[in-house]
């Protein structure tokens, strides 16, 4: 059961493990999805109106019983959005049927993000977005921020992962009180497979029942735990950003796996294990790259 908790600069609270759900198809996909997740005890959604599934995801959340205030629901205003964030955010809410969502992003620093920004506050006086903040700002993006508007957003989601540390941007926002939010945190798959992390995920065993050993006979070739009662690649990767202090937010739509990327709350990975996996940064990028959006 997940029970990390993050605090904001606003004094809310944000549950460190999120369902990204970029890619889940609305309608029947998306609500099994969540369904899923609420049992394996999510209590954070990440989804944007460029995903197509808001109205699912206020569905899901409804129909899970969970009273809305302990399921934390963002959504993010889309680039071709910026004429009227206000409009955006309502019709965001109409899809969802909510009265509020908790976290409300400006989802790329498009040339607009400064006017945009000073809806977004308007927006969360009038409690509509509990809390506000931005994705894919870099550095320059978030300084620009602070000196036009003197407001530190709550949040700032970015490509975060072992191969593309980003340790300057970490340090920067820590330092402001910000949370970085790690999206594309299994990289999309893409190293699920390097034989690096397969050997860091081979040294921590499952301490909840273990399944049964059985030879494996494709090393390296599943992302998946290989069935031997040790960690997967996948889990290592969200332990390592939560012991990071960051929120982290892995996609799934598969059931199992859904489960298998919640049960990452009983083990823990050793000082010396995360400076190897510090180690792994190569830039990856496997979403956009905002370093030169003006
Ligand atoms: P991701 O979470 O790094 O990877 C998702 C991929 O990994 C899917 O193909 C999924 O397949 C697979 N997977 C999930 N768990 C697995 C496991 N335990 N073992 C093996 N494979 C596994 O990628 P992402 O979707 O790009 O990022 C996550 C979320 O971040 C998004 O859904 C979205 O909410 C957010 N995001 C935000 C931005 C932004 O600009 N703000 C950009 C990108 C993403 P299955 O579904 O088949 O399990």
């Amino acid at each position: 059961m997940p029970d990390g908790i993050l605090n904001l600069n606003d004094g809310r609270k944000i549950p460190q493990l999120g369902l990204g759900v970029w890619r889940i198809s609305a309608g029947r996909k998306c609500e099994a999805a969540l369904c899923t997740a609420f049992e394996a005890g999510y209590r954070h959604i990440d989804t944007a109106s460029l995903y197509g599934n808001e109205e699912s995801v206020g569905a899901a959340v409804r129909t899970s019983g969970i009273p809305r205030e302990e399921i934390f629901v963002t959504t993010k205003l889309w680039n071709s959005d910026h004429a009227s964030p206000e409009r955006a955010l309502e019709a965001s809410l109409r899809r969802l049927k909510f009265d509020y969502v908790d976290l409300y992003l400006i989802h790329y620093p498009v040339p607009q993000r400064l006017k945009s920004w000073r809806t977004l506050e308007k927006l969360q006086q009038q409690g509509k977005a509990r809390s506000i903040g931005v994705s894919n700002f870099t550095i320059r993006h978030l300084t620009e921020l602070f000196g036009q508007t003197g407001v530190v957003p709550a949040v700032n989601q970015v490509e975060f992962h072992p191969y593309l540390y980003q340790r300057e941007l970490l340090d920067f926002c820590f330092a402001r009180g910000i949370v970085i939010e790690a999206y594309s945190p299994l990289t999309k798959g893409e190293r699920l497979n390097d034989r690096k992390l397969v050997a860091v995920a081979k040294k921590y065993r499952k301490t909840s029942p273990q399944l049964p050993p059985r030879q494996s006979i494709l090393p390296f070739m599943s992302g998946l735990s290989d069935g031997d009662g040790t960690r997967s690649p996948a889990q290592i990767l969200i332990r390592w950003a939560i012991q990071h202090d960051l929120v982290v937010i892995p996609k799934s739509a598969n059931p199992d796996r859904i489960r298998e990327n919640a049960d990452v709350f009983d083990f823990k990975i050793t000082d010396e294990d995360m400076r190897i996996l510090d180690g792994f940064n190569e830039n990856l990028r496997t979403c956009w790259d905002p370093t030169d959006a003006p």
